[in-house]
């Protein structure tokens, strides 16, 4: 990667944040941030085209976001927090996307089809929810973001962004948008707590940053490990197997889980042991999370203070890049 590259990405406040946010996005922005430079987005206008008719819990929900951005390490002194729906620019260039992408092409992104089918959207699914992924191309090219550190369900949503950046820059008589790469961690898709593939907080099977210790304790108790595993001294199988899934997450001694999974697959470990390590391993990991977080909590004004602090150099940013668009189009600039 390039000294001048140019990070964006987001979350979109339907929630405070989960591990699935940190082991796919998260821990790698708290890594990037003193390298590169990052925008990180507060995707209200996205949370809200699946919940138009909730505005309350967006707006709730974007101090949760902040203090879970602050908890887990992201600095504002290194990293520019902003909020979509502060910038007009990436509005007015989903607008000028909109034309060039068909109806079809959207109905094919795969990220796209399988939340409709998730949400049980039928008629009743929202125009702005459907044109979503056009929205998100927008905002990572009005930043000239080529890196976007992002889970492996964004992936449709950079090949379709690539796309818009082809097209749009074909109508221009120079190139002004930027190609984009997405990021992958080694955790591209963290599965839920419940067995689903993907952890999520539409889906509810999320173990969150700010979770108590007994919440901790009890998830790590549920956890699914090999059904046939019965007995300590039984081989295990570790595919799908849950409590490995996590500790290759998350565990810091790679050696030690290699050497745990050797000695689970030819038996003589036990379930108990393996949850204890896992358990260990998570309330390290979360416990000074959560006190950061509830310090960061009891001041929102302070949290929206910075926000507001992004957006304004965000829209700098986001404005010119429009300008840009609007001059590579013809159309008058005023
Ligand atoms: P929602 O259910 O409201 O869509 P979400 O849990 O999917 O919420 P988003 O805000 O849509 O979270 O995702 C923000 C970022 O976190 C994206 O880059 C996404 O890929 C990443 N991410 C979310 N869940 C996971 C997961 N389980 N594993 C890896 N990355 C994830
Ligand atoms: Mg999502």
């Amino acid at each position: 990667m390039n000294s001048k590259a140019i990070i964006l990405t987001g979350d979109r406040p339907t929630g405070p944040l989960h591990l699935g946010h940190y082991a796919g996005s998260l821990r790698q922005r708290v890594a990037l941030q003193h390298h590169y430079q990052q925008f990180v987005l507060v995707a209200d206008l996205q949370g809200l085209t699946d919940n138009g008719s909730n505005p309350q819990k967006i707006r709730d929900n974007i101090p949760e976001v902040l203090a879970d951005y602050l908890a887990a390490g992201i600095d504002p002194s290194l990293t520019t927090i902003c909020l979509q729906s502060a910038l007009p620019a990436l509005a007015e260039l989903t607008a000028l996307y909109m034309n060039i992408v068909t109806v079809a092409r959207v109905e094919r992104n795969p990220t796209v089809k399988n939340e409709i089918a998730q949400k049980g959207f039928t008629r009743s699914l929202p125009v702005g929810f459907l044109v979503y992924p056009i929205s998100q191309a927008a905002d990572i090219t009005a930043f000239k973001a080529n890196q976007v550190p992002v889970g492996d369900d964004q992936l449709p949503m950079i090949e379709q962004t690539n796309e818009i950046v082809r097209k749009m820059n074909s109508l221009m008589p120079e190139p002004v948008l930027h190609h984009c790469n997405a990021m992958l961690s080694e955790t591209s898709r963290l599965p839920g707590l419940d067995g689903n593939a993907k952890m999520s907080k539409s889906l509810g099977n999320t173990l969150l940053l700010s979770a108590s210790e007994e919440t901790i304790h009890r998830a790590v108790n549920a956890m699914y490990t090999d059904a046939n595993h019965l007995k300590a001294t039984d081989p295990g199988q570790i595919d799908g197997n849950r409590v490995f899934t996590y500790l290759d997450a998350f565990h810091a001694n790679k050696a030690k889980v290699a050497e745990m999974k050797a000695h689970y697959l030819r038996g003589g470990l036990g379930d108990r042991t393996c949850k204890n390590e896992l358990e260990i391993c998570l309330q390290e990991l979360i416990a000074p999370m959560r006190e950061r977080r509830a310090t960061y909590i009891q001041d929102k004004g302070a949290l929206i203070a910075l926000l507001k602090k992004g957006s304004e150099r965000a829209h700098n940013v986001t404005q010119k890049t429009l300008r840009e668009v609007k001059e590579g189009l013809g159309l008058p600039v005023f």
